[in-house]
């Protein structure tokens, strides 16, 4: 967790742009952007991944959700549609050990994914 890049965003350890953050939720421009907009959800709870969730989530995962779909309506995505993701493991494409949540749009996706 110490080594976590994410918490370390969380913890404005290293720089990052921060488009949202209340006491749970943090949302953060992707480094690599995808789509024109790119931004992530994490809680600032220290998640690996989906497979880590349990009962006593169920409130923050609403509330991430709730989050992503406002920054959806800010980044000027909501009417045209957008895409959240959450790649989880390796078979799922999971690259950083924090659950997050990609919101991602102003573009159009395929399906299925790659
Ligand atoms: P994953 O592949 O679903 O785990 O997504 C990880 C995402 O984190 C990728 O889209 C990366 O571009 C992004 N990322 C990695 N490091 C940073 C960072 O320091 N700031 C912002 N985004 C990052």
């Amino acid at each position: 967790m110490g080594e976590c890049i994410f918490c370390k965003i969380v913890n404005k350890q290293i720089p990052s742009e921060i488009v949202y953050e209340d006491e749970h939720v943090c949302a953060f421009k992707d480094i690599n952007p995808t789509a024109p907009v790119h931004i992530l959800v994490v809680p600032k709870q220290h998640i690996e991944s989906l497979n880590h969730l349990d009962n006593s989530h169920k409130e923050l995962i609403g509330h991430i959700f709730v989050v992503a779909k406002e920054l959806s309506d800010r980044f000027g995505v909501k009417e045209k549609g957008f895409r959240i993701v959450v790649n989880c493991g390796e078979d799922g494409g999971q690259t950083v050990n924090h659950l997050h949540f990609h919101l991602l749009g102003g573009r159009k996706f395929s399906w299925p994914a790659g």
